[in-house]
């Protein structure tokens, strides 16, 4: 089947083609005709699959005829990161070249100024977090009913990271005239829920079973004699200078390690940088770009950081733990042996990831090969001197004057330590009622502070560790403005 069998436009189809793209994956094949019409669309496929295309083309297409009203988008795209976010926003520049289509991409970490602007403007496509999503609702800066389509990508990621109450709000934000296109790369039940609620009559488009690692990669094991992470960042050096190691992933399962392994690596010479939520947007696009350019060998990441990032296939992936989640498993060394390159993973397991192996190896039924490596690595004099020196500065609460905290965490000590990594800047509502008694007048409205800081939390709960965990070095605006009289 051809991009032209699909029923697109030859404006599209030649931006198509410029991108270099000869015919459509079985994710396209199957959605786009069905999105085409109109109709909702139940997309099941894992990452690399090709799903971007699949909602970013038919979209395209139907939003080609009318015009957007300021701050009225006439499409919503939600995905679970910044960096799926951009992604999808750079596809749809991509696709979009031939097309007088205006886009809006929001999210946290950058300033709100300019995304306002945009929508004031009148955006065709608009690209969110469901955090920064709900903040300009909330701010008045966005009308969601003028969405005729609206696009969840990732959708079990959104689960794994606690947005699907943002999401069943936003959703009543929506008018219920739209069109659906879900996605998702497995379908757990409170995804199902939420397809069988929100969802008219969807067709489901499914290519290639969840839990299936493809046969490409060769798939080993590494035991290492206790957990100690720096017995796991020698085997983790042997496991590099292995014959074959072109370039590769680093997964940990927190990022604190992700920060202490990028750093013990570079220490030891090799080309590797961190990415994970609590880095600077900018730094980890720019990460990224490296990566991807094949100037930085090594990108050691945490599973939210990485998941569904468009990373063309690496020689190997390495776990320096095993997943929580089994399912992570398959989508980590899913990032190796792609377009039926061979592929290899190698994961580092000590007594502390066994019950974690057995169910990977129940799930993805079978057991990866014991690789015994030879123990060249050894350990840098810094590092054996001074194991502590790795730890990460992460600054601690107490480089922030307490002062600049205002009111607002003061009932709720989990608030004290909010992580850099927040989806969206903080705003103390203008609307704030009266509040009741002793509470000082500053205080923002519970229902709303608790509403942005609860989506905060359930952003941070998911790449949570016990390292301290501050502003870093990044201090949100509303912070460095005046307080309300
Ligand atoms: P997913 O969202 O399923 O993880 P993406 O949409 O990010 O996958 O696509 C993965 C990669 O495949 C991207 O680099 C994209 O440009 C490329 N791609 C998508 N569709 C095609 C196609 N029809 N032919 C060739 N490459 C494609
Ligand atoms: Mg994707």
């Amino acid at each position: 089947m051809t991009f032209e069998d699909l029923g697109l436009s030859p404006a599209l189809l030649s931006a198509i083609a410029d991108a270099g793209y000869e015919k459509p994956t079985p994710i396209q094949e199957g959605a786009i005709p069905v999105a085409l019409t109109g109709r909702d669309v139940l997309g099941i496929a894992q990452t690399g699959t090709g799903k971007t295309a699949s909602f970013t083309l038919p979209m395209i297409e139907r939003l080609s005829r009318g015009r957007a009203r300021a701050r009225m988008p006439r499409s919503l795209v939600l995905a679970p990161t910044r960096e799926l976010a951009a992604q999808v926003a750079d596809n749809v520049k991509l696709y979009a070249k031939n097309h007088k289509l205006n886009m809006a991409l929001l999210i946290g970490g950058v300033s709100f100024e300019p995304q306002k602007k945009i929508l004031d403007q009148g955006a065709d496509i608009l690209i969110a977090t469901p955090g920064r999503l709900l903040d300009h609702f909330e701010r008045g800066g966005l009308l969601l009913t003028g969405v005729e389509i609206l696009v969840i990508d990732e959708a079990d990621r959104m689960l794994d990271m606690g947005f699907i109450p943002d999401i069943e709000r936003i959703l009543k934000l929506l008018p219920p005239r739209r069109q659906t296109l879900f996605f998702s790369a497995t379908m757990p039940s409170e995804i199902k829920h939420l397809v069988d609620t929100f969802l008219r009559d969807p067709e489901r488009v499914e290519v290639a079973r969840p839990a299936q690692t493809a046969d490409t990669i060769t798939q080993y094991i590494v035991r290492v004699s206790d957990n100690q992470a720096r017995t796991k960042r020698e085997a983790l050096r042997d496991a590099i200078n292995r014959d074959g190691v072109k370039n590769g992933i680093i997964f940990c399962n927190r990022k604190r390690d992700v920060d202490i392994v990028a750093r013990s690596l570079q220490r030891h010479g090799f080309s590797a940088a961190p990415i994970h939520g609590d880095l600077d947007q900018n730094q980890r696009m720019k990460t990224l770009a490296e990566f991807k350019s094949g100037e930085l060998r090594l990108l050691v990441a945490s599973d939210v950081a990485a998941r569904g990032l468009d990373i063309p296939a690496v020689s190997h992936v390495f776990n320096v733990d095993i997943p929580r989640n089994a399912d992570d498993y398959v989508h980590r060394i899913g990032r190796t042996g792609r377009a039926g390159q061979k592929g290899e993973a190698v994961t580092l397991v000590s007594s502390e990831d066994n019950k974690a192996l057995a169910k990977v190896v129940k799930l993805i039924g079978q057991e990866p090969a014991e690789l015994k490596l030879d123990g060249k690595a050894q350990p840098a004099p810094a590092e054996a001197a001074a194991p502590a020196s790795e730890e990460p500065k992460t600054a601690s609460s107490e480089e922030k004057p307490k002062s600049r905290r205002r009111s607002r965490s003061r009932n709720k000590p989990e608030a004290e330590a909010p992580a850099a990594d927040a989806p969206k800047a903080e705003t103390v509502s203008e609307r704030a009622p009266a509040p009741e008694k002793t509470e000082r007048k500053e205080r923002p409205a519970r229902n709303e502070r608790s509403s942005r800081q609860d989506r905060k939390d359930r952003y941070d709960r998911h790449e949570r560790d016990l390292s301290p965990v501050g502003f870093g070095d990044h201090v949100p605006e509303f912070l460095l403005r005046p307080a309300l009289p």
